[in-house]
């Protein structure tokens, strides 16, 4: 692993030599200023490199929450920041037991009277399936900003340190209470529901196509325009209190020529649930299909969501005849997400409908 003492051309590791023993324990709080807790998972925001023009072979979760935090200094005049390491991973090892640790910590945090926000930062590959996951089950009306980066810190341009300070901006403006779980990046403020990872290695990557941004951070301020109109956070039925485990959904891929065995083999391996990225507005093959309503009959939950990157699988009579779900516009890994929470209240389709309806 690639620590920051090792890197030669590291914004973190130099910013942190500028402030001196600014570690999260001792910094002074200012009565004045909001306190906002930053929990550290990883990606590529801790990511480290020895070439500064290194963007895709870096080592991400390389560098610690106190080496962000101090590479950032003029977060000190927005808020009271202190950070905590929840986890120190790329994102495609995010798992259930992270998610639950986190929304957990993020609750515990939330309930008390002197946090006033949270920011987490994450890798960018599943950024979006943690942020809905959350959104989904933190329990306050207080803001929750997560962010990341596209460039790790070794990087010439890394853009991880400007999304940071902005993150903490967002979490520190009143206006940004009771919008759910908002995501940073590219100066851009995104709803959990609606954001997506559209571009493999562009800074621009994070995009709402459909349904817009909720805001923009411009000029060193806090634009808000929209509000998400599904229920979220404060208002979510779901609860991961006393939750030690999710149920197993897993998501199949729709594709010419594809059989049914995927979903035996899902069935087999112990989903309760399985999304299937459908084509176009959520269709299946003939095989697929079948393959799916013998999954249903064998008591697992089915969702058809869509591979197209955009649009709304509409619900239709065939559904209810075969015992399945529509994803509304949630793409297959959100929906994943909303299905493994749903299935910690019901195994009932309609209910679960009812759910993917509302949420
Ligand atoms: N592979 C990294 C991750 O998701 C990518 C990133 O953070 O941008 O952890």
């Amino acid at each position: 692993m690639v620590t920051s003492a090792s890197v030669t051309s590291n914004a973190y590791s130099s910013a942190s030599t500028a402030v001196s023993a600014a570690t999260t324990a001792t910094a002074p709080v200012n009565q004045d200023l909001p306190n906002i807790k930053i929990l550290a998972t990883g990606g590529t925001i801790a990511g480290s490199s020895t070439s500064n023009t290194d963007v895709t072979g870096y080592t991400a979760g390389a560098l610690g929450i106190d080496t962000l935090i101090n590479a950032v200094p003029e977060m000190k005049e927005v808020a009271n920041v202190s950070g905590e390491q929840i986890a120190n991973v790329g994102s495609p090892d995010v798992d259930n037991a992270v998610l639950l640790k986190l929304g957990k910590r993020i609750n515990e945090l939330l309930a008390s009277d002197d946090v006033d926000g949270v920011v987490v930062t994450h890798g960018t590959d599943t950024l979006e399936e943690t942020a809905y996951f959350l959104d989904l089950v933190v329990k306050s009306n207080k803001p929750v900003v997560i962010v990341g980066a596209m460039r790790p810190a070794t990087a010439i341009s890394a853009d991880g340190s400007f999304n940071l300070y902005n993150a903490v901006k967002i979490a520190s403006t009143p206006e940004a209470t009771g919008k759910g779980v908002m995501i940073e990046l590219n100066d851009r403020i995104g709803a959990a529901r609606y954001i997506t990872k559209t571009n493999t290695t562009g800074t621009d990557t994070f995009k709402s196509t459909e349904q817009g941004y909720l805001g923009v951070v411009s000029g060193g301020k806090v634009y808000f325009y929209n509000e998400p109109t599904r229920k979220h956070t404060a208002d979510s039925v779901f609860n991961i209190t006393d939750l030690t485990e999710l149920p197993q959904v897993d998501i199949l891929y729709e594709y010419q020529n594809n059989g049914s065995y995927l979903y035996d083999a899902a069935v087999a391996a112990g989903a309760k649930g399985i999304v299937v990225a459908g084509s176009g507005n959520g269709s299946l093959s003939k095989l697929s299909k079948a393959g799916a309503i013998k999954a249903v009959k064998a008591g697992v939950a089915v969702v058809r969501s869509t591979r197209t990157g955009s649009g709304v699988v509409t619900h239709s009579d065939e559904d209810d005849q075969n015992g399945m779900i529509s994803s509304d516009s949630l793409n297959p890994q959100k929906a994943r997400i909303l299905l493994m929470l749903a299935l910690t209240q019901t195994k009932d389709a309609k209910q679960i409908q009812t759910f993917f309806d509302e949420y």
